[in-house]
């Protein structure tokens, strides 16, 4: 079976972790600050802060930028659950941004259209997260402009977008945006198993996301409310937080992973240039390419044209699987799922959104995906649309 992303770890990443094994430390210890440092370089950041996955850094970015009851979050309406669900943990309420039918991120016509109508209802949001889909970068110039327009506070859900650009920035520079998050789950751009990061250049913001990952506690004298009674007694919780940190062996992983970025990520440009030139005569439509920005290649989503394949998405989806090609659907519009729409949530809510879904397929794509691999893929898929 090829599935439609997989990590590739290499004898190297087999290693580092290994000495971690032998080491002092498993949970958070020395390696974690050079994870955290090594990211914060690549991307142009100031401040980096790792956790145990994306989930967690969205929650406890939401609760940095003061995110609670009687607040509304916005995000994309094509993305994973996680981007919406971290504005539920903190109480917060959540709506949907439809998407631009070309590149499938926040559509920006469709932004402005509600912000309008939130500014004289008296509901704009207080944190809008745009979602960089399949690695292609969210047009933040005119997010970042709206944001200060409305008053809002902007966090990037980048977990499909490490190592993407942006103009002439890094997404994770938070150049346009007070906080980045990404994810180094197994199929995303980079892994350490399960892991997560939030970036920003903000000191405050950076303080107190690192004091929720680890129980709201602080060992810095000056953030405590009052001298501790014994010197010895070095730590205080002053506020509610998690325990999200992340392991050393994690960021071993993470530390090794990341020196091979550049690599993987031409690895996935090769084979998208190669499914753009083999797939152009079908009845599909390939993933928009943007010239001023470089996507990371983390989905090579494909709109099925419908009408001219005269097969139903299910059809192709369930012939391709059981030739041996794991593709899959991203992603069904956040707010379709039974819990959101128990929530109220309506179909039709993000037309654009709902139309994708319709037609969409993620074809493999991933580092280890060989030549002879992907021209398999390319003849299965051949096959199931004509
Ligand atoms: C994978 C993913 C997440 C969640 O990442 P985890 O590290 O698994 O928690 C959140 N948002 C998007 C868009 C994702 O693709």
């Amino acid at each position: 079976m090829i599935p439609y992303g997989r990590q590739s770890i290499s004898d190297e990443d087999i290693e580092i972790v290994k000495n971690v094994l032998r080491s002092d430390f498993l949970t958070q210890g020395p390696m974690v600050p050079i994870f955290e440092e090594s990211v914060a370089n690549y991307c142009g950041v100031k401040f980096t802060i790792a956790v145990n996955s994306a989930t967690s850094a969205l929650h406890i970015a939401c609760l940095a930028l003061d995110v609670g009851p009687g607040d509304v979050v916005w995000t994309s309406a094509n993305t994973f659950a996680a981007s919406a669900n971290c504005a539920l943990y903190c109480g917060a309420s959540v709506d949907f941004v439809d998407i631009d039918p070309l590149t499938y991120n926040i559509d920006i016509q469709n932004l402005k259209y509600k912000l309008e109508i939130a500014s004289r209802n008296g509901t704009l949001p207080k944190v809008l997260i745009p979602v960089h889909f399949a690695g292609q970068p969210a047009d933040m110039k005119s997010i970042s402009q709206l944001s200060r327009e409305y008053g809002f506070k902007v966090i990037e859900d980048a977990s499909h977008a490490i190592g993407a650009e942006y103009l002439e920035s890094k997404i994770g520079s938070c150049s346009y945006s007070d906080i980045t998050v990404f994810s180094f789950h197994p199929v995303k751009i980079i892994t350490t198993g399960e892991g997560g990061m939030a970036l920003t250049n903000n000191p405050k913001v950076a303080k107190k996301i690192r004091q929720l990952r680890s129980h709201g506690m602080t060992s810095d004298l000056e953030d405590m409310d009052f001298r501790p009674p014994l010197e010895i007694w070095n730590y205080q919780q002053i506020r509610l937080g998690f325990n999200y940190r992340m392991t050393d062996i994690s960021a071993a992983l993470g530390v090794s992973q990341l020196k091979k970025i550049d690599h993987f990520i031409g690895q996935r440009r090769k084979i998208a240039l190669k499914y753009n030139e083999s797939l152009s005569d079908l009845p599909v439509v390939l993933p928009f390419q943007s010239s001023e920005n470089l996507s990371s290649f983390h989905l090579f989503p494909v709109r099925l044209r419908l009408n001219a394949i005269k097969r139903t998405q299910k059809e192709v989806f369930f012939d391709l699987n059981k030739n041996g090609v794991a593709v899959n659907l991203h992603y069904i519009p956040v707010y379709l799922h039974p819990y959101y729409q128990a929530l109220g949530f309506k179909p039709g809510h993000c037309p654009n959104a709902e139309s994708y879904y319709r037609e969409a397929l993620s074809i493999p794509i991933y580092p280890g995906l060989t030549e002879a691999m992907q021209n398999e893929v390319i003849r299965i898929f051949t096959n199931a649309i004509l």
